[in-house]
């Protein structure tokens, strides 16, 4: 295995890469219009709100990119990270889309005419239905939980609403044969298609054909305390993959992969066990998850994976991890591989549940603790009568109590609901801890 510090150096480097080549590709336009002399039929504005559509439309189309799980797009970063930014950058690219027409019908009224859908011509009308389809995407997106539509509906949607905008925009542009008359702009053009072709392909047919190849069975299915199934998982008629604990892969039990059926799970067994093996703990909270329960021992399942930067390997002289309700997998996997790693620094696991009954994994940590320097400390929001432990919520005042300093030199792992998270980050800077030592794993991509 790679060293550490040499994997996290070539990550960087990946990194600045790939933000050098995404800013030249979107920009490249608009620094041509800086540049370059305008051509005498288009003035300045024409071109600009052209360039600033282009730019728009181009981040749209690098969008497939940015979710399509190429481990070495996200390895430098994590997935959770990069949905974020996904989110960041649709906003961006719906403002540049939006400006490009209205620019232009500021600086030529002429075009409003446009508007007319029934007399305007097709590129205009692609354009139309280019931006409907954006807005559509961007109010589904934002307020999915709020018009109440189903995580699967939206996913579908979503899809379909992208590919929608980015094709009827790229005909628009076809259309006006605005950024195809400079033989370097075509080429960024022809380009950007080809890679959203092979985009397409690779993500719809050639991973799915691989992970057809590679199937898992289910060999366990554990009931765990706290509503959570634990499924193992073993590879059938291959190596599977070795995973960094903390890391996370797309579950699909039913259908093929060749839909849009993956669930995301953190692995909660050891990487040390050597076979290929995974387990995923799996709380019941929908559909899916409700179901996990129901299958049966036998089951051919696909598992992709490994993904994630929520993983361990940094230099530390102590680990502390902080999980939330079902957020104890991905730090189950941590503190079982450290223990058959014979890792002698300590642990300290503040562990938020319900009440005492619930805490997924009480036993097994018991356990673990006899062979790791593992301090368990529950903090319940429903203690039992006589309980003298930690309750209410984890606070920076319960890090303090359990965490002896330097805060500074430890490596913290935080995974839990949303708020937690949120109070957990505001607590480690509280204790100055840099930014580089502490890890979060949000259980929301959308
Ligand atoms: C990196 C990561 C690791 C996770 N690890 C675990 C784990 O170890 N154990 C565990 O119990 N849960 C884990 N989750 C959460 C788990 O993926 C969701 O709870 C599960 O997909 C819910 O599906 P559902 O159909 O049962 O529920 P639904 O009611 O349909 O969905 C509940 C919420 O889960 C999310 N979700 C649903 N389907 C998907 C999907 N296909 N892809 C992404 N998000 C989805 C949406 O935010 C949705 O609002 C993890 C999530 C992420 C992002």
């Amino acid at each position: 295995m790679q060293d550490n510090g040499v994997m996290r150096h070539t990550h960087s480097l990946r990194g600045a890469a790939w933000v050098v080549g995404y800013l030249v590709f979107v920009l490249a336009p608009l620094f041509a219009l800086l540049t370059g002399a305008v051509g005498p039929a288009r003035d300045f504005w024409t071109e600009f709100s052209a360039a600033l559509g282009y730019a728009g439309l181009a981040m749209m189309g690098l969008q497939f990119g940015l979710t399509a799980r190429f481990r070495w797009v996200t390895e430098p970063w994590g997935e959770d990270v990069l949905y974020h930014l996904h989110r960041q950058l649709s906003l961006v690219a719906v403002a540049l889309v939006i400006a490009h027409p209205v620019i232009l019908f500021m600086v030529r009224p002429e075009l409003l005419d446009l508007l007319n859908f029934v007399d305007a011509p097709w590129r205009a009308r692609f354009a139309a239905l280019s931006m409907a389809s954006l807005l559509v995407l961007l109010a589904t997106s934002l307020w999915r939980a709020r018009l109440r539509i189903r995580y699967e509906t939206w996913h579908h949607l979503h899809v379909v609403l992208a590919v929608a905008a980015v094709v009827t925009g790229l005909l628009h542009m076809v259309g006006w044969g605005f950024y195809l008359t400079d033989p370097w702009k075509r080429a960024l053009w022809i380009a950007l298609t080809v890679f959203w072709i092979g985009l397409l392909v690779h993500v719809r047919v050639i991973r799915p054909l691989f992970m057809l190849r590679k199937p898992y069975t289910v060999t366990e299915v554990r009931a765990e305390r706290g509503d959570t199934t634990t499924l193992r998982m073993e590879p059938d008629g291959h190596d599977g993959f070795r995973f960094v604990p903390g890391q996370f892969g797309w579950l699909t039990v039913w259908g093929s992969p060749f839909g849009i059926t993956g669930h995301p799970f953190s692995f909660s067994n050891s990487a040390e066990t050597g076979d290929g093996s995974v387990e995923m703990s799996i709380r019941r909270l929908g559909d899916f998850s409700g179901r996990v329960g129901e299958i049966p021992v036998g089951r051919r399942v696909y598992v992709d994976g490994p993904y994630g930067a929520f993983t361990i390997g940094h230099p530390a002289d102590m680990h502390v991890l902080i999980a939330g309700g079902v957020g104890i997998t991905p730090m189950m996997s941590i503190v079982r591989t450290l223990a058959d790693r014979h890792d002698d620094r300590p642990v300290v696991l503040l562990y938020g549940a319900t009440d005492w009954e619930s805490i997924t994994f009480r036993e097994e940590l018991d356990e673990v603790a006899g062979r790791l320097a593992l301090n368990t400390v529950h903090v319940l929001t429903d203690p039992p009568s006589g309980w003298d432990g930690e309750q209410g919520f984890i606070t920076a005042d319960v890090l303090r109590r359990h965490v002896a300093p330097p805060y500074g030199e430890h490596e913290y792992f935080i995974c839990g609901p949303p708020p937690m998270m949120d109070a957990m980050e505001a607590a480690l800077r509280e204790l100055d801890v840099p930014m580089s030592k502490y890890h979060s794993e949000r259980y929301s991509f959308a």
